[in-house]
């Protein structure tokens, strides 16, 4: 019964947080997907699921292994949460979309690739860390899953070249507060380079 209202409580949250995205323009369609550990499997969005009309049945239940616990067909792109699930028992859910200025600045030559955006302001490295950039592969290949794995411990968030942001957080509102973080980080970013200015304090 406890575990019952647990559940329903993470997943009241995490339908909040899709929807939240979706109204203020963060996610478009049916690009994102999100998940969060609850016991020994994770939830994850169903393939297709748009954030702004995602229902708790929508959150579909996978072993650790990867395989489905029941449930709808989980969304493709499952193995990048479950790297961050395995690399760290504190990852208590993890959000990736295709938010707009993550994406721009993902062009960007030059940005260091454990550590790719600049500190303009403070706090995306007091909220997140690093964010690593992963080489663009083919959404939802395996060649993508491998480049993921391989760089999962050198950064604390992620963005995926030409693609999206894919970040952790020790509960669903803190993945949230973290991807909110990191595109407003590479929206500063980008406006900055834009303008030509560095951004140097
Ligand atoms: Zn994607």
């Amino acid at each position: 019964m406890n575990e019952d209202r647990e559940l329903n409580r993470k997943l009241k949250e995490a339908v909040w947080v899709c929807r939240s995205l979706f109204d203020r323009g963060k996610t478009s369609g049916s690009s994102a997907n999100m998940s969060f550990r609850h016991g020994d499997r994770i939830y994850i969005t169903a393939g297709g699921t748009c954030f702004g009309t995602v229902e708790p049945e929508d959150f579909t239940p996978l072993h650790m292994d990867g395989t489905p616990a029941g449930g709808k067909k989980p969304s493709k792109e499952w193995p990048l949460h479950m790297a961050l699930y395995k690399k760290s028992e504190s990852t208590e859910a993890v959000i990736h979309t295709h938010s707009t200025y993550s994406v721009l600045w993902s062009f960007v030559p030059g940005t260091e690739e454990r550590d790719c955006i600049p500190e303009h302001t403070p706090y995306l490295k007091m909220k997140l860390g690093t964010v690593g950039m992963i080489p663009y592969e083919k959404p939802g290949s395996p060649e993508l899953f491998a480049a993921f794995r391989d760089r999962a411990d050198q950064s604390d968030g992620f963005l995926l070249k030409q693609h999206g942001p894919v970040v952790p957080g020790k509960s669903v509102m803190d993945a949230f507060f973290c991807l909110e973080e990191l595109e407003e980080s590479a929206r500063v970013a980008w406006e900055l380079y834009r303008a030509g200015l560095d951004g140097k304090r």
